[in-house]
C-alpha cells in the first residue's frame, strides 16, 4: 500500500500550532484516507486554539464557518480547515446541533463525528488517536456509527445519506447494527433540506458503484421523492458506463426511475431535489427522446442536433449506448466531427442576408429554417451564393418563400 504523508505547508500549520502550546492533530476524512493509502481530497485539522487564535497566527486565513469553529488557512498555494474542538449539544430539528461548545480535549471531539472510520486523529509524530477502533473497521471495510446508530441518526438524519455515499466511494459494507438503525430511523429524512440530500445522491452517482443510488430508494430515505424501485441494485448497474459527469447521470437516474415507476416525470422530481434549471431541462428532453425511436442516421442526428442542441445529444446517445447499446455515441461524434452545418449559426447565409433579399417577418424565419433543413440533408449546399438562389427573393424562383413552395 502506497505510504501517503501529507504535504509540508499541512505539517507547517500543525507544527505552527504546536510551537504555540496548542494540540492539534489531523482528523476525519484525511486519516481514513491515509490509512487506507489514498490520496486525501482535502485536508482537515482539528486544534485546542480557538478560531481567534488561529486566524491571529495564519494572517490571510478566512474564517469560513465561525460559529462551528471552523477558519480556512492558506498557506503558499495550499489551504487546509483548522477546527477548534468542539461537542454538540441537543439536535431538536434532527438536523443541527442546538448548540456548540469548545472544548479543550480531542476525544470529545471525536466522539461527535458520524463514523468511527471518521472519528481517527494523527498526531504530528505519526501516532493515531482512535478511539472508537476506526482503523480496524477501515480494515474490515465497514462504516459504522460511533455510539448509537438510532441516536446518531436521531440527531442529524443526513448522516444516513453520509452512511450510504461513503459505503458507495469506498466500496465499504454498512455494519448491521448501523444498517438497522437506518431502516429504522429513515422516515426522518424528510426532515432534510432537498439541496443536502441532492448533494449526497449526486456523490454518489459519481462514486465508483453509481449502482448504489438504488438503496437511497430501497431504504425509504428517498420517500418524499420517489416510490421505491422493485427491481435492485443490478438494474442501476448500466449508471456506472455512463461519462462520469453529474448531469448526464442525473438523466440516467430518471430514466431508470420512470421505467420502474419510481417518479411520474423527471422534472417534478430534479425540481424537488433543486436541481438547476439546465440539469432538470436537459434530463427531462434526455429521458424524452429516449422513449422513441433514435436518429438511425447522420442527417436524424443533425435534426435532432438542430432541435436539441450538442449536450442534449450527447447524453441522449451515451443514455443510449448504455441502456440500449447500439453505438450512438460514436455516430453522433462522427457528424460532429464532420464540420457539417445543424445549426443557423453556422449557416452560410444570416437573417439580415435574407432581409436584402425582400424577405420579412414570418417568411423570413421559415426561408431560414428551410434551408437549414436543405443543407442538414444536401451539406456541400451551404455556400452563399447557393443558399441565396435557393431562398430566392424579388424576382428570383425561392424553395420558400409565400407562394412559391
Ligand atoms: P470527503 O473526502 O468526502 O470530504 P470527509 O470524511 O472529509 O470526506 P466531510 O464531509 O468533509 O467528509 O467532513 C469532514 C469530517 O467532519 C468527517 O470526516 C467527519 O468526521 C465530520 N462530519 C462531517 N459531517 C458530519 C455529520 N453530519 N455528522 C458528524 N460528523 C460529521
Ligand atoms: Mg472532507
Amino acid at each position: 500500500m502506497e505510504k501517503i504523508a501529507p504535504p509540508k505547508y499541512v505539517m507547517r500549520i500543525l507544527t505552527t500550532l504546536r510551537a504555540r502550546g496548542y494540540p492539534t492533530y489531523l482528523v476525519g476524512g484525511c486519516v481514513r484516507d491515509m490509512l487506507l493509502g489514498a490520496r486525501p481530497q482535502d485536508w482537515d485539522l482539528c486544534t485546542g486554539a480557538l478560531p481567534e487564535q488561529v486566524l491571529e497566527l495564519f494572517p490571510g486565513s478566512v474564517p469560513t464557518g465561525l460559529k462551528h469553529g471552523t477558519v480556512t488557512v492558506r498557506l503558499g498555494s495550499g489551504k487546509a480547515e483548522v477546527t477548534t474542538f468542539r461537542t454538540e449539544g441537543g439536535y431538536a430539528d434532527h438536523r443541527h446541533p442546538d448548540s456548540v461548545a469548545f472544548v479543550s480535549d480531542l476525544r470529545s471531539d471525536l466522539s461527535r463525528r458520524d463514523f468511527t472510520m471518521n472519528a481517527v486523529a494523527l498526531s504530528g509524530e505519526g501516532l493515531l488517536i482512535d478511539p472508537f477502533g476506526g482503523a480496524e473497521d477501515i480494515r474490515a471495510r465497514l462504516v459504522r456509527c460511533v455510539g448509537l446508530p438510532e441516536r446518531r441518526f436521531e440527531e442529524d438524519a443526513l448522516r444516513m445519506f453520509r452512511a450510504l455515499r461513503f459505503s458507495a466511494r469506498l466500496g465499504f459494507a454498512v455494519e448491521a447494527g448501523t444498517w438497522e438503525a437506518l431502516l429504522h430511523k429513515a422516515p426522518l429524512a424528510s426532515e432534510l433540506a432537498p439541496e443536502r440530500i441532492r448533494d449526497e445522491l449526486e456523490k454518489t452517482l459519481l462514486s465508483q458503484a453509481p449502482e448504489l443510488v438504488c438503496r437511497f430508494f430501497t431504504t425509504g430515505l428517498m420517500a418524499a421523492f420517489a416510490r421505491p424501485p422493485q427491481a435492485g441494485e443490478e438494474s442501476f448497474r448500466p449508471l456506472g458506463k455512463l461519462p462520469k459527469k453529474a448531469g448526464v447521470r442525473w438523466a440516467g437516474l430518471c430514466a431508470l426511475l420512470l421505467d420502474q415507476g419510481c417518479v411520474d416525470a423527471a422534472e417534478g422530481f430534479l425540481d424537488a431535489l433543486r436541481l438547476d434549471k439546465r440539469t432538470v431541462s436537459l434530463s427531462c428532453r434526455t429521458v424524452r427522446l429516449l422513449a422513441s425511436p433514435l436518429p438511425a442516421s447522420s442527417v436524424e442526428w443533425k435534426r435532432l442536433l438542430h432541435a436539441e442542441g450538442t449536450d442534449c445529444a450527447a447524453w441522449t446517445a451515451a443514455c443510449a449506448d448504455t441502456f440500449f447499446g447500439g453505438g450512438h455515441s460514436r455516430a453522433l461524434k462522427a457528424v460532429l466531427r464532420s464540420g457539417d452545418c445543424f445549426s443557423l449559426k453556422h449557416l452560410a447565409v444570416s437573417g439580415e442576408d435574407l432581409l436584402a433579399l425582400g424577405l420579412r417577418g414570418p417568411e423570413l424565419g421559415r426561408t431560414l429554417e428551410g434551408l437549414l433543413e436543405h443543407v442538414i440533408e444536401h451539406p456541400a449546399d451551404n455556400r452563399r451564393e447557393r443558399l441565396l438562389a435557393l431562398a430566392g427573393g424579388e424576382g428570383q424562383e425561392g424553395l420558400w418563400t409565400a407562394g412559391k413552395s
